[in-house]
């Protein structure tokens, strides 16, 4: 019998929705799943709101609304100065999920080898092959996520047509620095190949270091698609708002792919976006401030209760070791333990990982009101016999 694709009809459905639905069912503390919880800026809601009953509700332009469009050009030159012209680099997106997609199988012809680094966002490589890509994985792991220059400079052949580079990372929580981001220019220039950046958490790098997009490294511009995500940039994950800067060369093809995945995004958010991206560096700063203070609160906690936990840089993810207490078992054991026991769900790190990987590290999220990450902490103390530590 004829049946479905197999790369879809044999995945499993995705972590964060299994884990969402497990804390859901047993009445969890969700710190698996990553959605921020009362962080949403009201001025940003009231301009949708506005927008939606007062403006268009009809199909906007394919590519966005030139406010967005323009919003993101300006974005670009604010935080980077990269000069960017909004008509001929700029793409709006249903969310960073469907921007990827449109990079992804615009770009990729059948039988070319993709580089992506371990761990890895979990829609990267069905996208990959479905798009007749052929993955080549580079790992890093915890606790030191150090990048393996010479594996990376081996995975690379005259076969390279992209590499993939989400940075902040999701999970590691790591931050590319310049001489790994200048490492890894000089061999897609060499290879003569393009880079999609994830740059979700662009502006989720906490204790002052900076972000820095490739697409700003020398000789790039020209090579590299760069990905945001108003999810993350205004604490609004569920309004699916993404946006691409793309080289100009490579901006059509995209565009071709983007108007038959989704053709357009509802303008109404997309208006309350372009008023969002030009808030003052105070909301951004801010942001980055609230962030780290919650990386400290759920890190000093975690750590009292005895767990090991990983150095985070960015995102609004945490990584920690559960072997110091004493749990028999693997990360997956572990998160559905605590999830349906202590009542506080987690996501295990070799979720991100394709065949083996590291098997006790335990991912949270804390992009939560402090009240919550508090909760958390002491259930968790509780269930680990450590009351004292919460
Ligand atoms: N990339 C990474 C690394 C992510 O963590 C996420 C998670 N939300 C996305 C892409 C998807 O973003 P969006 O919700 O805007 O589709
Ligand atoms: N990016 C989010 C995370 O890593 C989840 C996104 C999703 O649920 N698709 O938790």
């Amino acid at each position: 019998m004829t049946s479905a694709n197999t790369i879809f009809s044999n995945l499993g459905t995705t972590i964060f929705e299994v884990m969402s639905q497990l804390a859901n069912e047993h009445g969890a503390i969700n710190l698996g799943q990553g959605f921020p919880e009362e962080m949403d800026p009201l001025d940003v809601r009231q301009k949708a709101a506005d927008a939606l009953l007062n403006g268009w509700n009809q199909y906007p332009s394919m590519l966005g609304v030139p406010e967005l469009r323009r919003a993101v050009a300006e974005h670009n030159r604010r935080f980077y100065g990269l000069d960017i012209d909004w008509q001929q680099q700029v793409l709006v997106t249903s969310g960073a999920t469907e921007a990827l997609a449109a990079c992804l199988f615009g770009l990729i012809e059948p039988g070319d080898e993709v580089i992506l680094i371990e761990p890895l966002y979990d829609s990267y490589l069905p996208i990959v092959r479905r798009a007749g890509g052929i993955p080549v994985l580079v790992r890093i792991e915890p606790p030191d996520w150090v990048l393996n220059r010479e594996a990376l400079a081996q995975a690379f052949s005259d076969k390279t047509k992209l590499i993939l580079l989400n940075s902040p990372m999701n999970p590691a929580a790591k931050v590319f620095d310049i001489d790994e981001l200048s490492f890894i220019a000089e061999l897609v220039q060499t290879h003569d190949a393009f880079a999609v950046c994830d740059e979700v958490y662009e502006h989720l790098v906490f204790d002052g270091w900076p972000h820095t997009p490739l697409m700003t490294l020398p000789g790039m511009v020209d090579r590299c698609v760069r990905i945001g995500s108003a999810g993350k940039t205004f604490s609004l994950t569920g309004w699916k708002v993404g946006y691409i800067t793309a080289a100009p060369r490579l901006f059509p093809a995209i565009v071709k792919c983007h108007q038959f995945l989704v053709f357009t995004t509802p303008p109404n958010l997309q208006v309350a976006i372009a008023y969002g991206l030009g808030k003052e560096d105070a909301y951004f700063t801010g942001l980055t401030r609230d962030l780290q203070a919650k990386r400290d609160r759920i890190g000093d906690g975690l750590r009292r209760i005895g767990f090991g936990v990983i150095e985070c840089h960015g995102t609004y993810f945490i990584t920690t070791d559960f072997r110091p207490l004493g749990f028999n078992g693997d990360d997956v054991d572990f998160c559905r333990a605590i999830t349906t026991e202590a009542r506080v769900a987690g996501v295990p790190v070799s979720a991100f990982y394709e065949g083996e990987g590291p098997r006790h590290f335990a991912r949270f999220s804390f992009c939560k009101p402090d009240s919550m990450l508090d909760e958390a902490l002491e259930r968790l103390a509780a269930h680990f016999g450590r009351a004292d530590a919460a």
